[in-house]
């Protein structure tokens, strides 16, 4: 490849469209459970035996002892760390970071375990927007009202006014309850499955995961959306360890991106559809609606991986459609190194187009900054500055 001249994200602020709170004590008891944060493994031997080896964490401690200014060791690090008092520790990683916007997705981790919105924003010196959960809602609106009829009514009422209730998006994870193969039911069946969830619940917590209710009150959701042009995220591949990845690939959306009348409602699929990155790319190729979110926090890759789905997003998707996320949750380590990474390796794929006559490097710049922060911007009508 010819050799050209870098294009330099380093001073590109972010926009994050797609992050979680963090929490507010950071107080880890040992080295386990503090590498706990950094994988999607529910077993509890990983964080013990495995974790440590990853190249995500390699890459992790390395950053963030230059950061500490301390031994690049896990013991090292963990200990810089401790010494800091959590919200600080928050604060000055996410000042470093450059982040100018957090879009949040309230659902997970419960709210009175997390930083508010307005003083992570303060320790940030960053803006902070809230998405609401579909599922948390649901959920809620199922112990509140008894018939399939009021929940729905109910659940559309409660979606009536999004941005004026101060929510820039909405977010999905039926991915990882039901899978993405989202259609239509007959009343009857919903009917019978909202027995099977209230007879599920008198055992155990309400946890939604039954396909023709959660598909129904879905559609409800989708019909607002599109009436209110507010963007839909969809949690889609890698994510939580509950998820059958094989339902999580985004081409099983077609029923939905299909439908004439959800054209309003702006799709963006999360986490780069990790590992069905190319699939996500082409959708977005193809559906004026689709977004393709980069997250370079979770999945937990290794820098080569990274490079390689920025790649394939690049090749195959329009820039316009691209959009910088950390996926960050819970530790801010996730929300910093994301867009330390995210600036690098977005540079990079970029110089590759700029290598092969694609773009100039002043296109090339542009490009990296309307996926870093000005797509975002646009998509979610933030208003800058
Ligand atoms: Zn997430």
């Amino acid at each position: 490849m010819f050799r050209v001249e870098a294009v330099d994200l380093r001073y590109v602020t972010v926009v994050d469209n797609h992050c979680h709170g963090i929490l507010r004590s950071q107080r880890f008891e040992d080295l386990a459970s503090w590498r706990r944060a950094f994988t999607e493994s529910a077993d509890p031997s990983m964080p013990r035996e495995h974790v440590a080896s990853t190249a995500f964490y390699r890459r992790l401690i390395r950053s963030l002892a230059a950061f500490f200014d301390c031994e690049p060791d896990e013991e090292a690090v963990f200990a810089a760390r401790a010494e800091m008092e959590g919200s600080e520790l928050t604060g000055a990683l996410l000042r470093d970071a450059d982040v100018e916007i957090l879009l949040t997705d309230t659902g997970y981790p419960p709210p009175e375990e997390v930083l508010p919105g307005d003083e992570l924003a303060e320790l940030g010196r960053c803006r902070v927007e809230p998405m609401l959960r579909l599922e948390t809602l649901m959920e809620r609106l199922l112990a509140e009202h008894d018939s399939l009829e009021e929940v729905k009514e109910a659940f559309a009422a409660a979606l009536d006014d999004v941005r004026g209730q101060g929510y820039v998006a909405l977010k999905s994870i039926v991915a990882y309850r039901t899978g993405l193969a989202i259609r239509g039911w007959t009343g009857e069946e919903a009917e019978a499955s909202l027995r099977e969830f209230r007879r599920d619940a008198e055992e155990r917590p309400a946890r939604l995961a039954h396909k023709p209710l959660l598909d129904t009150l879905l559609h409800v959701a989708f019909a607002e959306a599109a009436r209110q042009e507010v963007p839909v995220q969809f949690h889609v591949g890698y994510g939580d360890a509950d998820t059958n990845l094989l339902l999580g690939n985004p081409l099983h959306l077609r029923a939905v991106l299909e439908r004439p009348d959800y054209r309003g409602m702006p799709v963006v699929l999360l986490h780069e559809c990790y590992p069905y990155t190319r699939e996500g790319g082409y959708l977005a190729a193809v559906y004026e609606n689709v977004y393709l979110d980069l997250s370079y926090g979770i999945p937990l890759l290794g820098y080569g991986e990274m490079l390689s789905f920025t790649r394939e997003a690049l090749g195959v998707a329009p820039i316009s459609k691209l959009l910088y996320s950390s996926d960050g949750i819970g530790a801010p380590e996730l929300h910093w190194m994301s867009a330390i990474d995210g600036r690098h390796v977005l540079g990079q794929a970029l110089e590759e187009l700029v290598a092969h006559s694609e773009l100039s490097i002043p296109e090339a710049e542009a490009a990296g900054e309307d996926v870093l922060r000005g797509n975002a911007i646009r998509l979610y009508r933030l208003s800058s500055g």
